[in-house]
């Protein structure tokens, strides 16, 4: 089973990293793929261009073997579409079970996603808690996605796509903005992402206004 997390990681934080970490044991699955956005299409550009978030994720995962990149979407011209990612990744893949693994308050939005009504037949929705967000998925957008609301992760194993499952994980308050807007006042965000990523964005100044 392949299981993505995507992002535009602007920076990367511990609410990225400890839940995507969660997740992978939770689904008892080798490897969490964090798939950082080049270009995302329902927000505004990122602060930092693709090659610094990547290097912050590579410092972020350096000694961790249960969280990978996928740079695909950041070798691709134009919007950062997850249905033109889902499709690149299912057409290497086969049948294998696809995992998209997103926030709660990611899925409360997919329903603005580009062509969002082919999402479910390409993959799984694995669906982390978020502070202030709602314990399970509620049963009226399961059913506009088409898809099959479970709670035991073996169901995603037994079919390629198309079940949706709510995984708690630990209630890290963290966002990206918050760390670019205390960056910005020139205040301290350690402790709310890993060191060696802070030290990188101070020493080179990113984020700061
Ligand atoms: P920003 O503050 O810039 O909007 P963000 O902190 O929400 O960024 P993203 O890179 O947009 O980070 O998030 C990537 C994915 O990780 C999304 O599915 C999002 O819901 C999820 N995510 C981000 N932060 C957390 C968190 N603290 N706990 C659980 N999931 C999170």
């Amino acid at each position: 089973m392949i299981c993505i997390l995507g992002g535009t990681f602007d920076p990367v934080h511990f609410g990225h990293l400890r839940p995507a970490l969660e997740v992978q044991q939770a689904l008892g699955v080798p490897v969490v793929h964090l798939l950082p956005c080049r270009t995302p299409p329902h927000r505004p550009a990122p602060r930092a261009g693709a090659a610094q978030r990547l290097e912050l994720l590579q410092l972020a995962v350096a000694d961790e073997p249960a969280l990978e990149i996928d740079t695909r979407e950041l070798q691709r011209e134009g919007p950062s579409y997850m249905v033109d990612t889902l499709e690149s990744i299912r057409a290497e893949q086969g049948e294998t079970p696809l995992c998209l693994v997103l926030g709660a308050d990611a899925l409360l939005g997919l329903e603005s996603w580009h062509r969002w009504q082919d999402i479910p037949a390409l993959c799984h929705l694995v669906v982390m808690q978020r502070p202030g967000a709602r314990a399970s998925t509620p049963r009226a957008l399961v059913d506009r996605l088409n898809s099959t609301h479970v709670t035991d992760s073996r169901a995603l194993h037994e079919r390629s796509a198309g079940c949706v499952i709510d995984i708690p994980v630990t209630q890290l308050s963290v966002s990206s903005t918050q760390i670019r807007d205390l960056l910005a006042a020139g205040k301290s965000p350690r402790y709310l992402l890993p060191d060696p990523v802070l030290e990188r964005i101070t020493q080179e100044k990113w984020y700061a206004d």
